[in-house]
């Protein structure tokens, strides 16, 4: 996807951490797909073996928990489901 002057940025975050998620080194990647912890689950049935999350930027500059982010689905650490919440509960 190209970065256009009408993306959100929730758009924005997922396509900056794209290029550096690590997912297509793990033996559980799912074979398309990347930075499921912001993007969200693959709709591709997957092998668990190991996550390597942990040992990706995103996951550490995030403060992430957990792993299976392809399998489960978004990060519950994810800052911006926390603004999204924060939001909710002003209106
Ligand atoms: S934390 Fe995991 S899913 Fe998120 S960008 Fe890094 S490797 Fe990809
Ligand atoms: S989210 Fe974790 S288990 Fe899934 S492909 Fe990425 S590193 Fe592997």
């Amino acid at each position: 996807m190209s970065i256009s002057k009408s993306m959100k940025l929730e758009e924005l975050r997922i396509e900056f951490a794209k290029p550096i998620c690590i997912c297509k080194a793990c033996p559980s990647y799912p074979k398309e797909g990347a930075a499921f912890c912001r993007a969200g689950k693959s709709e591709k049935e997957i092998q668990k073996e190991y996550c390597i999350c942990y040992r990706c930027w995103v996951y550490r500059s995030d403060g992430l928990k957990g792993e299976f982010f392809c399998a489960e689905g978004k990060a519950r650490e994810d800052f911006w489901e926390e603004i999204k919440k924060k939001e909710k509960d002003i209106k």
